[in-house]
């Protein structure tokens, strides 16, 4: 079938594949992650969606013994303690977060809440069942993430009314239309939306058609990182933040140190440090930090949003090498992500003057979709590291000699959901029920090689640039 071209294949293209791969044959690639340690830097979030974030329990100031060290507060970790918790409460778990919990992505996301995995969104696999099957996995998971919400009494903002994917191009519109026959004829509800239901829907006339997706929708991340926070301590896991693990000792007990001089000792060990990962040693060639840039407007009122014509409240993302991804706040803000995405050497953390391009960029782009609001200023805007995988799957499962460290990454900007439904199969890899995982892809999936540096840089560099030529 015809793919959409979308920056969802970009780091595929890019250099890390061929040149990368070779170079990654000689002896600097073995050596460079001893030349060049991968700093633990946590950059404080200027996320408008911190705002809101879950007041801080205090640093882990003892040494402690436990049966599972979650490191991570994000949606991985926090989701991963829960559904522990919940199966096993007898075990003392812990999760170690190094700042905030939500300071990660979590907490700075494009508020979109998606179906599937990044690699199989709008696109089949060449098992249709299978995909068909993560469709219900990851639908199924909104739906947990209303009733978790409920559970704890925290509203995190979440609508269903559905995702939009735009689209502009003839090419990307057939694709799209195939799928969408594929998809329905498999029970999947997802719909083609032309031209005038897409105006009718978001006003602007910029996109041809689009891809419509009902169980998709919109959050306020920030509350669902307190939604999670909230489940993992009333199921019984501790959580204790401003702690960050500096070093871990692998073993039959796994033995973490803190930089604060602490050590914990974990029969089992939950990796949901995402993009952070490679700075522990672990999946540092499986992948590249990159991190994107969002923003957010002032509040308008009903009458302001009828006038730009966004009635229904849906977010929407587009289909072009460049993404740019758009939704609501529950206030009434439009918030903008996506455009170009950068990366630092040896995946560092960026410098804060790095960003006026890309909210400029990103301004450009609001007004290109939406021409009324020429001289909106953004009233707050962020970046946050996304963890790319090459060909942007997913994986999920256990690692390590003695079986016991269990970590879910390769999210490729599309974890929202898919981290929780994560998090509940680390609980159950962790108490030892694998089969009924053992179906799907994502389960100990190998992921594409990425090098070391400096050649992971030049891959970057190379594969972003193609991805600012190529962006329309
Ligand atoms: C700008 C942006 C836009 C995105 N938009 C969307 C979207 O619209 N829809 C969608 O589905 N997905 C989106 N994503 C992806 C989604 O946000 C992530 O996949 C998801 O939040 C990952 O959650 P996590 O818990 O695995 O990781 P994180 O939220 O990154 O959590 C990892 C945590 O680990 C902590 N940590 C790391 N190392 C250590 C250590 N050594 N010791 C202690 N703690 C440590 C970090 O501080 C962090 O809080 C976006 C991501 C970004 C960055």
């Amino acid at each position: 079938m015809q793919q959409l071209s979308s920056r969802r294949r970009f780091l595929k293209k890019a250099a890390f594949a061929g040149g990368g791969a070779l170079l990654g044959t000689v002896g600097l690639n073995q050596i460079s992650p001893k030349i060049w340690r991968e700093p633990l830097e946590f950059e404080p979030s200027r996320s408008y969606w911190a705002r809101s974030q879950p007041l801080q329990n205090p640093p882990l100031k003892e040494d402690i013994a436990v049966d599972v060290a979650v490191l991570g507060g994000g949606f991985t970790g926090l989701s991963a303690a829960y559904y522990i918790r919940s199966i096993s409460p007898h075990k003392r778990v812990v999760v170690l977060e190094a700042k905030g919990c939500g300071n990660g992505a979590s907490g700075r996301n494009g508020a979109m809440v998606l179906t599937m995995t990044a690699d199989r969104y709008m696109q089949f696999s060449s098992a249709p069942a299978i995909d068909k099957k993560i469709y219900d996995l990851t639908a199924e998971n909104i739906r947990t993430l209303s009733k978790l919400s409920a559970a704890t009494g925290i509203d995190c903002e979440l609508e269903t009314n559905g995702a939009l994917q735009v689209l502009g191009t003839s090419e990307d519109m057939q694709a799209a239309k195939a799928y969408v026959q594929q998809a329905r004829s498999l029970g999947m509800p997802v719909e083609f939306w032309d031209k005038q239901r897409l105006v009718d829907a978001i006003g602007t006339e910029v996109y041809e058609a689009a891809f419509f997706d009902p169980n998709g929708g919109h959050i306020h991340p920030m509350k669902l990182v307190h939604v999670f926070k909230a489940a993992a301590e009333n199921a019984g896991a501790e959580i204790y933040e401003n702690t960050t693990v500096a070093s871990i000792e692998e073993g039959r007990e796994n033995l973490l140190h803190t930089s604060s001089g602490h050590s914990i000792k974990a029969k089992s060990l939950v990796l949901a440090t995402n993009a952070f990962t490679s700075r522990l040693g672990f999946f540092r060639n499986s992948i590249v930090p990159v991190h994107e840039y969002v923003a957010v407007t002032q509040p308008f009122s009903e009458q302001q949003l009828a006038e730009i014509g966004w009635r229904k409240r849906v977010p929407f993302n587009d289909s072009r090498t460049e993404v740019f991804y758009l939704g609501l706040t529950e206030d009434g803000r439009i918030h903008i992500g996506g455009g170009s995405p950068s990366y630092f050497f040896n995946s560092g953390v960026g410098d804060a003057s790095d960003g006026a391009s890309h909210f400029a960029q990103l301004q450009r782009e609001l007004v290109r979709i939406y021409p009324s609001l020429s001289g909106v200023k953004f009233e707050a805007g962020w970046n946050g590291l996304v963890d790319w995988s090459l060909d942007e799957s997913p994986s999920v499962g256990c690692t390590g000699s003695n079986k016991n460290i269990f970590y879910g990454l390769g999210y490729s900007g599309h974890g929202v959901n898919l981290t929780s439904v994560f998090g509940r199969i680390i609980a159950d890899l962790e108490a030892g029920r694998e089969q009924p995982w053992k179906q799907f892809p994502f389960l100990n999936a190998r992921l594409d090689y990425v090098p070391n540096e400096p050649f992971r840089w030049l891959g970057a560099q190379t594969g972003l640039a193609w991805y600012r030529l190529t962006g329309s």
